[in-house]
């Protein structure tokens, strides 16, 4: 069995692989190009079996417990009244808010928490070359170390740079013609429970989200062609927001003088990562790094910890790391593809041009709002809720 396993990335897939990892055993070595663990993001939730892999880790009620106390979702008029409303489905968790909705940091830092005595983390370092001989992986990081791995697994993210040294050329990204910016903000009294979310016209939106800390957790999104913006500097990508939403109304004023003084400022354009295969020899991908689906499809964090599951199942029960890393992908691959089935119109659907599409998509919330829904994401997502069955694990 392979015992010695590095794990590049330390956020939602890579400390949820070690956490897994490391309660089989393994000696698990993570390494973040970060000087220290990343707090920050926004509301994200975990829904079905990415619940109950929390729930088989011990996690489930300490995720619950750190919840943002999220209510539900409104949509805004410039105004501030109500257009829509969606609450919580107290039963399912279901809807624009889930019942498991948590900070992103919040839930890294609990399976950080998770792993972090029995592991060893490395930050401030990444990996510069990985080589192969027939029994392990050579790994030199930037900053001169040399050592040997049974299996390197790859969470660094959509960006990641070993996927794109491993794997050149393979991906096959599908961009979604939308760009997101969320950072924290002072909370002011007006700020409550629920998702305030507002449409300006040309194709903008702006929203503001309760959390935990005594804080707002503020979003900007621009339905547009992508055109290289994710490799700007914060200071070119902030100055391009203000640009963008300098005359969008509602509480933009608010959250563009916050924007400056924010310091877990997150800006992404959106791409889905489409990888034909997510090993090659001794190193395999997971979490965004593998397959991103974006925060459009809803299921980026339940993705990263079922698949942070699985992955370290398999290696537990396989003596090659070619039949574990075989198993996991054989698993995965079809809850993965189900989750990435965005049809590129949703980010459109969301984000008006003029007014009367404003007025129309409120008049369609609405009407939504009114019946049982399962998700608003399904409505417009498509997918079908395959899922892993972890009961080959118990
Ligand atoms: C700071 C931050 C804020 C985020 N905010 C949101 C949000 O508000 N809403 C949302 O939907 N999603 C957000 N995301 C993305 C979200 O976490 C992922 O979509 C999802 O949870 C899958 O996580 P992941 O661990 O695969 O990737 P990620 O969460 O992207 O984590 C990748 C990790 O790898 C590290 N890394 C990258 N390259 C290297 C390298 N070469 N060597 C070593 N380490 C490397 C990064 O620093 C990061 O810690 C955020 C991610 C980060 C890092």
């Amino acid at each position: 069995m392979p015992r010695r396993i590095l794990i590049t990335g330390a956020s939602i897939a890579g400390n949820a692989t070690a956490a897994s990892l490391v309660r089989h055993g393994f000696d698990v070595t993570v390494v973040e190009r970060a000087p220290a663990f990343r707090e920050g993001g926004q509301n994200i939730d975990v829904r079905g079996v990415g619940r109950d892999v929390l729930r088989r880790m011990g996690l489930e009620q300490a995720a619950l417990d750190r919840g943002t106390g999220e209510e539900g979702t409104v949509w805004v008029e410039e105004d501030g009244t109500e257009a829509a409303r969606f609450e919580t489905d107290a039963a399912t968790g279901d809807g624009p808010t889930a019942e498991m909705e948590i900070l992103r940091g919040d839930l890294a830092r609990l399976l950080y928490d998770a792993a972090r005595d029995d592991a060893t983390f490395r930050f401030g370092d990444r990996i510069a070359a990985i080589a192969e001989d027939p029994h392990t992986a050579i790994v030199t990081f930037e900053s001169g170390a040399i050592e040997r791995y049974d299996a390197v697994i790859v969470a660094e993210g959509v960006g990641s740079s070993t996927r794109e040294r491993i794997f050149a050329g393979e991906n096959d990204p599908r961009w979604l013609d939308l760009t997101l910016a969320y950072f924290t903000i002072p909370r002011t009294p007006g700020d409550d429970r629920m998702w305030r979310w507002y449409n300006a016209p040309g194709k903008r939106s702006v929203s503001l989200r309760p959390d935990r800390h005594g804080t707002t957790r503020a979003m900007l999104s621009l339905q547009k062609q992508a055109a290289g913006e994710q490799d700007w500097d914060v200071g070119r990508q902030k100055a391009f927001l203000r640009r963008c939403f300098a005359d969008a109304g509602w509480e933009t004023p608010r959250i563009l003088a916050a924007m400056d003084d924010t310091d877990d400022f997150y800006f992404d354009v959106l791409r889905q990562v489409r990888m034909p295969r997510w090993s090659s020899g001794r190193v395999v991908l997971t979490g965004d790094a593998a397959w991103c689906a974006t925060p459009v499809a809803g299921v980026g964090a339940t993705l990263a910890v079922t698949g942070a599951y699985v992955l370290a199942e398999e290696l537990a029960r396989h003596d090659s790391v070619a039949a574990a890393f075989g198993a996991y992908e054989q698993h995965m691959r079809p809850m993965v593809e189900d989750g990435q089935a965005v049809p590129k119109i949703a980010p459109r659907l969301l984000h008006p041009s003029s007014r009367l599409g404003i007025r129309l998509l409120h008049g369609v919330l609405g009407i939504a709002s009114q019946k049982p829904i399962r998700t608003l994401a399904s409505k417009v997502a498509g997918g079908k809720g395959e899922e892993v069955d972890l009961s080959r694990y118990t």
